[in-house]
């Protein structure tokens, strides 16, 4: 499962700050997921509470936010939110040629504890 790889990084990075921090418990962990990674939040959460880890985060939730894919067109460089994330297209000149600017990472935006 794709989640599963993204949330044992996440696990990782997270540990390894708090630790440089000395901080013990971690509380909250905020994500913000690009809609382009495909990763539903609920899986997210499931892989986040099957996973091994450390005491650290005995108590730790995560909240997750969606972030939505921002598209860049390489013809008429118009950046836009895609309608759908089937086809894309620029919006403006209909050109294929586009570039994903947002919304294909998975990102920590900060994590609280203490
Ligand atoms: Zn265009």
């Amino acid at each position: 499962m794709h989640e599963l790889s993204l949330i044992s990084n996440v696990i990782e990075a997270v540990e390894r700050s708090a630790k440089e921090n000395c901080i013990c418990h971690v509380s909250i962990i905020k994500l913000e997921v690009g809609k382009m990674t495909a990763a539903l939040p609920e899986a997210l959460e499931f892989a986040f509470s099957v996973l091994p880890k450390d005491a650290l985060f005995k108590n730790a939730k995560l909240e997750i936010k969606e972030k939505e894919v921002l598209l860049s067109c390489k013809d008429c460089s118009k950046t836009f939110v895609p309608p759908d994330l089937v086809q894309l297209f620029c919006t403006r000149c209909g050109s294929r040629q586009v570039d994903i600017v947002e919304g294909k990472e998975l990102s920590i935006v900060y994590f609280e504890g203490e």
